[in-house]
C-alpha cells in the first residue's frame, strides 16, 4: 500500500463528533472534487469521484448531516491502469438547493453561482477545529504524499485557482508554508520538508501515519549522521596518513643529505620513531614512545624545517 493511501485510510477513520467540523470536511471534498450537473428541467444534481473507496464511504456518511439522498456506484476505468472509480451520486432533490444555499452557491433569485463561497467563509471556517477538518477533506479529495523513505513531498493537486489560494491561507494559519505551482490549467499546492509535512499530518489527525513517518525520518537522519561521521573519520585517517608520509619523506631526505647521525639526539629519536611507524597519528606515537604529544609535535616540525633548509640552502647551511 502506498503511503498516500495509508494516510487517506487514516483520515477516513477520523469522524469528528462536532457537526461544524463534519460539515467543513464534506464541503472541502465537495468544492474540490464535486461536479454539479444541470439536467432536464434545470434540475440540479452532483457527483464526487475518487479511486479511494474509503473516502467515498466517508463522504456518504458525512452527507447524512445535510439529509441528502445519495448512492455510491463503482466502475472500472477503461483506460490507463483500469483502476476502480467510486462515485458518490447525489440525485436531484429538494434538499440539494438548501445544501447549495448553505454554501452560498445559490443566490437569492435561485440562480447557481459556481464560485467559491467567499461570503460564508467565516461561517464555515471560523473555528480552528473546522479549518483542520477542511484540510482533512481537501487531502482526501486531492492529496498525495511521497514515500517517506525518499524525498519529502506532499501536495494537493487539480485545484481551481480559488481553492489553491484558500488552502495556502489555511496552511499559513497553522504556520505552514504552502506553495502554488500551475500544471496545465489547474493548480497544485505543495509542502516540502519533513518538519512541515509532519505538522500537517498532525493537524489533519493522521496520527498512525505520523508515527510511521517520524520513525522513518529518525532512521534516515541517524543513517545520514553515521555516513557523515564515517566520511569525517575517513578524512581524518587520510590527514594522518598524509602527514606521516610527508614527515617520512623529509626524514629520508635529511638522511640522504646530511645523515640522521648529524641530528641532535632528541630529533634523531623522533625521526627514527616516525620511520618505524609511518602511519601512526601523533597521539599513537606519543603513546608508544612515552614522549609528550607537544614535544613530539615540536620535534617533527623541527625536522620538517631542517629538511626545508637543506633544500633551500644546501647541506652546509642547515640551521642547527
Ligand atoms: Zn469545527
Amino acid at each position: 500500500m502506498s503511503f498516500s493511501t495509508q494516510v487517506k485510510d487514516d483520515l477516513t477513520r477520523v469522524i469528528s463528533s462536532k457537526p461544524c467540523c463534519r460539515r467543513a470536511e464534506f464541503i472541502a471534498f465537495f468544492l474540490i472534487n464535486g461536479n454539479i450537473r444541470i439536467g432536464n428541467g434545470r434540475r440540479l444534481s452532483f457527483f464526487m469521484q475518487t479511486e479511494h473507496s474509503a473516502s467515498v464511504r466517508k463522504m456518504f456518511t458525512l452527507a447524512r448531516d445535510f439529509a441528502l439522498e445519495r448512492e455510491i456506484t463503482v466502475h472500472r476505468r477503461t483506460q490507463l491502469h483500469k483502476n476502480q472509480v467510486f462515485t458518490l451520486n447525489v440525485p436531484p432533490q429538494e434538499r440539494l438547493t438548501a445544501f447549495l444555499h448553505q454554501l452560498g452557491m445559490v443566490d437569492d433569485r435561485g440562480c447557481l453561482r459556481l464560485v467559491f463561497p467567499e461570503q460564508i467563509r467565516e461561517q464555515i471556517l471560523g473555528a480552528a477545529c473546522c479549518r483542520r477538518a477542511y484540510l482533512r477533506g481537501a487531502f482526501l479529495a486531492s492529496g498525495s504524499i511521497s514515500e517517506p523513505e525518499g524525498s519529502y513531498h506532499l501536495e494537493f493537486s487539480s485545484l481551481e485557482h480559488p481553492q489553491a489560494d484558500l488552502l495556502v491561507e489555511l496552511l499559513a494559519d497553522f504556520g505552514l508554508n504552502g506553495k502554488i505551482v500551475r500544471r496545465k490549467d489547474l493548480e497544485i499546492v505543495y509542502l516540502k520538508g519533513a518538519e512541515e509535512i509532519s505538522q500537517l499530518l498532525n493537524i489533519m489527525g493522521s496520527h498512525r501515519s505520523l508515527l510511521e513517518f517520524e520513525s522513518i525520518r529518525v532512521t534516515k537522519e541517524v543513517r545520514n549522521q553515521v555516513n557523515r561521521q564515517r566520511n569525517c573519520d575517513t578524512a581524518n585517517i587520510n590527514k594522518v596518513v598524509n602527514a606521516g608520509m610527508r614527515q617520512v619523506r623529509d626524514i629520508n631526505y635529511i638522511n640522504s643529505t646530511i645523515g640522521l647521525s648529524q641530528l641532535p639526539r632528541n630529533l634523531r629519536i623522533a625521526a627514527e620513531l616516525r620511520l618505524d611507524y609511518p602511519d601512526y597519528s601523533l597521539a599513537d606515537l606519543s603513546e608508544i614512545s612515552a614522549l609528550g604529544r607537544s614535544a613530539l609535535n615540536h620535534r617533527l616540525r623541527r625536522l620538517a624545517e631542517i629538511a626545508e633548509n637543506i633544500r633551500e640552502y644546501g647541506t652546509e647551511e642547515w640551521d642547527r
